[in-house]
């Protein structure tokens, strides 16, 4: 049977539509500093959270590392100013309970945190009884059963008002990116867990606060239920990551120009045309099915004779052939050669499995 959580939507417990808007500074440098983001981001009135690190897991020693306890009063200062509800990193059982005693509203787990089970364990285990929204990002690799794990040990502890964030996951190359995307790693979290609610750290993903905007939107068109965007009063000044934070009046900016659609419409026109699109896209996906299968079965015959005059399966001119000729074909009908080259490897993959059976003569795949 299906293991699934047990969960109560974010806009229940943010008790507002989507997308939810969670924004402050990556740290709190100072009250002043913390108090003043948080009333500038307030007067955009696009934003439903605060966020601030007050402990700060940095990766090299010697960078700041957070306010520590003192924080949190500046957080609870920046709360009654603004109305906010307020939102922090913890790390382990004191930072929790440093949050309780505060009167933080809601938590979240870091990424640096969340690969360690121990930590995670040790987080539920403080929050047992306590009904308080907890919101997991993903672990900075790509692993998602870590990150699933996370997410079942707090809710194993009772904690349902749970959302996850999706930071982007840490890699040895460096591209635009500081944390590569990885969309598939959080669709398929959703696809395994349809209820349980993600927003997007467009922040962390991009590194640079020019893609913000980008990687906003396209968290919004695949249905996310909300962003948590980095801002500073003075962004360069920043004491940890300066260059992906935005000014209030930025981020404002890059809230108002998000397109929100809808996840469906009810207009009788766009469900017939859709249901419509829909058959021809079933139709298609038949014959390919189809097509595929004939081409499997012609592999194994081309198996047999192989076998029969004692040649090999892979013949790699065969194969650069194949990849040439078809990557041409399908550039000119408007297929990237991307797409081409991994669907192409998957079939090949699968023809020498079944090649390989014949010429072994064996049940059991390889
Ligand atoms: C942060 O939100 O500032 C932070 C440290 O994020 P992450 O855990 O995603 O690196
Ligand atoms: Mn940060």
């Amino acid at each position: 049977m299906k293991k699934g959580l047990e969960l109560q939507s974010i806009k229940s417990w943010m008790n507002t539509e989507k997308p939810i808007i969670i924004s402050g500074p990556c740290s709190a440098e100072t009250e002043e500093q913390t108090v003043a983001t948080a009333k500038q981001i307030a007067a955009t009135g696009k934003v439903h959270a605060l966020r601030a690190g007050i402990w700060k897991p940095r990766t090299r020693p010697g960078q700041y590392e957070g306010a520590g306890d003192i924080g949190l009063q500046w957080l609870m200062s920046a709360k009654k100013e603004t109305g906010l509800p307020v939102t922090t990193e913890v790390a382990n059982a004191a930072h929790v309970e440093a949050c309780l005693k505060a009167g933080v509203d809601i938590l979240w787990i870091g990424a640096r945190t969340t690969v360690n089970p121990f930590s995670v364990q040790e987080i539920a285990d403080s929050l047992k009884g306590v009904d308080i929204p907890v919101m997991v990002k993903n672990p900075v690799n790509p692993d998602l059963e870590l990150w699933i794990g996370a997410l079942e040990r707090l809710n194993k502890a009772g904690i349902k008002k749970m959302a996850a964030i999706h930071r982007g996951f840490s890699s040895f190359e460096k591209g635009p990116f500081r944390n590569l995307p990885m969309w598939d790693i959080a669709i398929e979290l959703k696809t395994r867990f349809p209820e349980l609610d993600i927003i997007c750290d467009p922040s962390h993903i991009s590194g640079n606060r020019d893609l913000i905007a980008f990687i906003s939107q396209k968290a919004l068109d695949l249905d996310m239920a909300g962003l948590m965007i980095e801002s500073h009063i003075n962004p360069d000044a920043a004491w940890s990551d300066a260059k992906q934070q935005v000014t209030p009046a930025v981020l404002g900016k890059i809230i108002s120009e998000l397109v929100v659609r809808k996840t469906s419409s009810e207009d009788k026109t766009f469900k017939d045309t859709l249901s419509l699109l829909r058959e021809q896209i079933d139709q298609i996906d038949d014959e390919v099915m189809q097509k595929l299968a004939q081409r499997m079965k012609i592999s194994e015959k081309i198996g047999q004779y192989k076998k029969e005059n004692n040649v090999t399966i892979l013949q790699v001119t065969r194969w650069e052939e194949i990849i040439h000729t078809r990557i041409a074909l399908c550039k000119a009908m408007g297929l990237s050669e991307e797409f081409t080259t991994e669907l192409l490897k998957l079939i090949h993959h699968e023809s020498i499995q079944v090649q390989t059976k014949v010429m072994n003569q064996m049940k059991a795949r390889v």
